[in-house]
């Protein structure tokens, strides 16, 4: 099978000043029609890194897409590179001049005589036209591989990989399958408890083969099907997703951008229940995600950030005494607040957050990372306790604390006890 390797070259992606966004595309759209990248290499624009950079590529993939370094000023190096590595002279190419220079003609600029470097190719190159920019690409094939050097310009690079490698490959029969991968996100548990749900799914060399990646607590399975048409890829995925959504039943929040906001507005319109929210440690974050979602009106009704004790006193009615026996962070106080919530707006469920978000504020007794979680609906009020952890960061403990509140709301509104 074909494996592919992409090659950046500019010394601003090594140096860290931009990042190489070029390598992702490329590799999504290679994997797309079954082409699997399996390098990604970014090099400096140094003749000598751009060659030895070439000769690694090749040494272990059949087709190279370069980007960058083909334009005409001095650190633009990469015909100069695949011509060294070739062991072939440059020669120019009447027609890419031409080009050159009816381009610039069109806009009105004269052309300098650097620009005649990009009519440049290595011997036995095929220059690839470029319609959108001056510098054409190059199309070379050379021992066991064929490179194809688009322009750095996202915009250029993605136009001419569409009108330029991909027809060069498809009539070489190569680049033709249909690949889609499908994502099942999954929340309340962890990635290596779901792994261990998974043993026969995650195999190696499975087919449709599943892949586990997590992303703020949510987990999510990913199936790669592949077909001579995306029906049929699709098709291929399709008793694998079963088998997840059986096993993992109310864990699974939805498939592709699904996550918690989505999951829980789906139940709010399948229930018709309305929702309140009472925040202190999320300081709105519940409400937010929440309302992320056009088209919640008539489900949420409202939320209070009552970050202060008097706050959640006049705002909720926490009886003061409460806050003073058991203190702000309790499973007292989240039952109360959420009880409050819940009355004062009127809602059928209304969740609460109360916890040390840090990275100050920690005692023994009360970490940072602690949040206790409250729940009322007219069945009772219940509080859950969180343990986020003393080591994470602010924005984690809230945003972990946010999202387990809403799936508690998810899994009430599914018809799970919540105590
Ligand atoms: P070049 O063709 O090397 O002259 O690159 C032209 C411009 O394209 C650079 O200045 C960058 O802004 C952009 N560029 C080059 N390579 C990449 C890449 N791998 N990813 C994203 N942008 C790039
Ligand atoms: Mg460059």
């Amino acid at each position: 099978m074909l494996k592919a390797e992409t090659l950046a070259i500019g010394t601003e992606l090594v140096s860290g000043q931009s990042l190489d966004t070029n390598s992702q595309w490329l590799a999504r759209e290679l994997g797309a029609i079954g082409i699997p990248v399996l390098f990604h290499q970014t090099v400096c624009d140094q003749l000598e890194e751009n060659v030895s950079a070439l000769r690694i590529a090749a040494g272990r993939a059949g087709l190279v897409v370069l980007t960058g370094g083909l334009g005409p000023t001095q650190d633009d190096l990469t015909r100069d590179a695949l011509a060294a590595y070739a062991g072939v002279p440059l020669r120019e190419d009447p027609a890419s001049l031409e080009a050159i220079r009816a381009m610039f003609a069109r806009r009105n600029r004269p052309m300098a005589d650097r620009n005649r470097v990009q009519a440049l190719f290595p011997e036995g190159a095929e220059p690839l036209p470029n319609r959108v920019g001056t510098a054409p690409g190059i199309w070379m094939e050379h021992g066991t591989a064929t490179f194809a050097c688009l322009p750095g310009i996202p915009s250029e690079m993605r136009v001419m990989f569409h009108e330029q490698v991909l027809p060069r490959l498809r009539a070489r029969g190569l680049g033709t399958r249909s690949i889609v991968y499908r994502k099942i996100n999954t929340f309340g548990r962890g990635e290596s408890d779901v792994e261990a749900m998974a043993p026969d799914l995650i195999a190696r060399d499975r087919v449709p083969e599943v892949g586990i990646t997590a992303h703020e607590a949510t987990i999510s399975f990913r199936i790669r099907g592949e077909g001579e048409t995306p029906e049929e890829a699709f098709a291929q995925t399709e008793p694998t997703a079963a088998i997840i959504r059986e096993r993992f039943g109310d864990l699974i929040l939805g498939e592709g951008s699904d996550d918690l906001p989505e999951a829980v507005f789906a139940e709010l319109r399948r229930t018709g229940a309305t929702l309140a929210s009472a925040e202190s440690c999320t300081g709105g974050l519940v409400a937010q995600m929440i309302t992320s979602m056009a088209g919640v009106s008539p489900y949420f009704l409202g939320g209070v950030i009552s970050y202060a004790n008097s706050a959640k006193t006049s705002l909720l009615g926490v009886p003061a005494e409460l806050l003073a026996t058991h203190g702000a962070v309790s499973p007292e106080v989240a039952e109360a607040m959420a009880a409050g919530a819940r009355v004062r707006f009127g809602a059928d469920i209304a969740v609460s957050t109360t916890g040390v978000a840090g990275p100050a504020g920690g005692t023994p007794e009360k970490p940072v990372g602690l949040v206790y979680l409250g729940l009322s609906t007219a069945d009772g009020t219940w509080s859950k306790r969180l343990d986020i952890g003393p080591e994470q960061p602010r924005d984690i403990i809230q945003r972990r604390a946010a999202k387990n509140a809403l799936n508690w709301i998810r899994l009430t509104l599914r018809g799970r006890p919540p105590g």
